[in-house]
């Protein structure tokens, strides 16, 4: 880390210590970036079981989302290809910022409005009539379908064509640099083929319905889910079905999105003898993940220590 001064440092922590107590703060971390690099944090107030929150402390969002609603929107301004995942995963908040950003380029019919999903084949497509009331936040098919190394290729695909069609006078250069994922992608799938490959079959229990194409990829099969629907939080009379069944199955593996609460998992654990694991589903879902490979890298590395662990079958 880049460093302040001991003085400034002492008065930092001054002013964090005064501004915690002052506007009643359960806790605060504050830093300073030097050229996008963190030069100092500190914190104040708030101890937790590892001592003071640190610089990776997590909050959660109060009011200030319209800071980076703004930033977004002033971003977009200025893009010239929005892709994005699609089937409604962004619908709360899309439509706005494709609004307020004014840019015809990336509106829908625009030249860089670019929906991933049309060059996927998309899983859990309902086949009845779709109903929102059922709390079913999937009605166009299953919306993670990048945890699938193949559709990270077609969407690295998608995205070349994109930008080639924009900009033809670089083609070769997005092909070059399409033709070097492809090739990283390959050697890094046959690493996570053979890590998985011991534990074909095995059966697990997910929160969320996050995991089909990762699930397809690596042989693993998912029997029930912590949401009796999904976007629904567990019930009580769900939660107790979910315990029976893995008892019966004797399922050891519990997989939560970082972004659930652990209570109803931790119970399910502790009645099972099963292992809650969370993993994350995108890249950014925990700091070690910064890139696509680093996501399976770590959910695969993650995986197999608690099939191990557990003893898992
Ligand atoms: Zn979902």
């Amino acid at each position: 880390m880049a460093v302040v001064s001991d003085i400034t440092a002492r008065r930092l922590l001054a002013r964090v210590a005064a501004e915690q107590s002052a506007a009643r703060m359960p806790s605060l971390v504050a830093g300073v970036l030097r050229d996008g690099e963190l030069a100092w944090s500190g914190s104040h107030g708030g101890h937790t079981p590892a001592g003071l929150p640190s610089a990776d402390m997590q909050y959660r969002i109060g009011s200030i989302t319209k800071t980076f609603t703004a930033v977004l929107v002033l971003q977009l301004r200025d893009a010239d290809v929005w892709a994005f995942v699609g089937l409604d995963l962004e619908i709360g908040w899309m439509p706005l910022l494709l609004d307020g950003a004014r840019n015809a380029k990336i509106r829908p019919g625009g030249s860089g409005y670019l929906d991933v999903s049309k060059a996927i084949p998309v899983l859990d497509v309902p086949s009845g009539g779709v109903d929102r009331s059922q709390g079913d936040v999937h009605p166009l098919g299953n919306p993670h379908y990048w945890l699938d190394p193949e559709n990270g290729r077609r969407i690295a695909k998608a995205v070349q064509d994109k930008l080639t069609e924009l900009s033809r006078s670089d083609a070769a250069y997005f092909a070059q640099r399409y033709a070097d994922f492809d090739k990283r992608l390959a050697d890094a799938e046959q690493r996570w083929k053979a890590a998985m490959a011991p534990y074909k079959g095995l059966k697990i229990v997910t929160y969320h319905r996050s995991w089909p194409n990762f699930a397809a990829e690596f042989g693993l099969d998912v029997v029930g889910y912590v949401e009796p629907k999904p976007g629904i939080p567990p019930s009580p009379a769900h939660t107790l079905d979910l315990i029976q069944e893995m008892k019966r199955q004797n399922i050891k593996i519990v997989l939560v999105e970082p972004y659930f609460d652990l209570k109803t998992p931790n119970a399910i654990a502790r009645e099972t003898g099963a292992k809650v694991l969370v993993m994350p589903p995108s890249v950014g879902g925990v700091k070690e993940v910064q890139n696509y490979f680093q996501l399976f890298d770590y959910d695969i590395n993650l995986l197999v220590s608690a099939i191990k662990e557990t003893g898992a079958k």
